[in-house]
């Protein structure tokens, strides 16, 4: 095992309060690419602001829905991976509180974990522009991947809008209070698979670190705050997480 994934497991099995940021990086072992990233070819052919915007959307749905609809198709059949796995892990063995994460997959859930906040929302519900009504969204995606139809509210025949954030639209309020008061209150930060680049997920590591919490930074390309990181490793998540997870587990196994 190699020192910084021994450090951290030593940092996470001595801290009281951990909780993990979590971006695209932890999905991408699942195949679904970074929704907001330029470099993914999500966007090779469409300008985000004349599809992913909230605006766009409540001129031109079909447009979005269009663009959408591969990313839907690849997330309905994304699995959790190992990285997934070793977060759930943890949590279940008491040493994580809370993931926050900017992924929109629903793939924490999936894979076990409980306390899971979406400060960028996600696409397992839809709410009516209409009438506000929210429903689940699975049926909706199932006819848009395969028919190409645009939601409609069955109630009052609106528009229905996947519960993810888009660009220009409000973050949820409710998660990103719940996401600030843990990072407030915890002594470890884990950051896993984010370039923090966005807010209000840059802003979370400052939070944490302005209280003295300790700071690990697993991600693939180097991110503005390593210099502020206790440990910090550039390596495949979903490979690193997990040994850092049963080095911890395997700590707490010893007399
Ligand atoms: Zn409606």
């Amino acid at each position: 095992m190699n020192e910084f994934v021994q450090r951290a497991a030593e940092l996470i099995a001595g801290a009281q309060h951990v909780v993990a940021l979590t971006g695209a990086g932890i999905s991408t072992a699942s195949g679904i690419p970074d929704f907001r990233s330029p470099h993914t070819g999500l966007w090779a052919r469409v300008d985000p602001m004349e599809v992913a915007t909230i605006y766009a959307f409540r001129h031109r749905p079909a447009d979005f829905y269009n663009w959408i609809r591969p990313l839907a198709n690849t997330m309905r059949v994304a699995q959790p991976n190992e990285g997934h796995s070793a977060l759930a892990r943890l949590e279940a063995a008491g040493h994580l509180e809370m993931i926050i994460t900017q992924n929109i997959d629903g793939l924490h859930q999936r894979a076990g974990s409980r306390n899971v906040v979406e400060i960028h929302g996600n696409m397992q519900s839809a709410t009516c522009l209409h009438c506000y009504r929210v429903y689940p969204s699975k049926s909706f995606i199932d006819a848009l991947i395969n028919d190409g139809r645009v939601p409609i509210c069955p109630e009052c025949g609106g528009v229905l809008k996947p519960n993810a954030i888009l660009f220009g639209e409000q973050l949820p309020v409710q998660a990103l209070m719940a996401a600030k008061r843990a990072v407030s209150s915890c002594d470890l930060l884990l950051v896993a698979g984010s370039s923090l680049e966005v807010v209000p997920a840059s802003d979370l590591p400052m939070l944490a670190i302005s209280h003295q919490a300790k700071f690990i930074l697993i991600n693939r390309e180097p991110t503005h705050l390593d210099h502020q990181g206790d440990v910090v490793i550039h390596d495949d998540i979903a490979q690193v997480l997990p040994e850092i997870v049963s080095a911890v587990l395997a700590d707490r196994a010893e007399p």
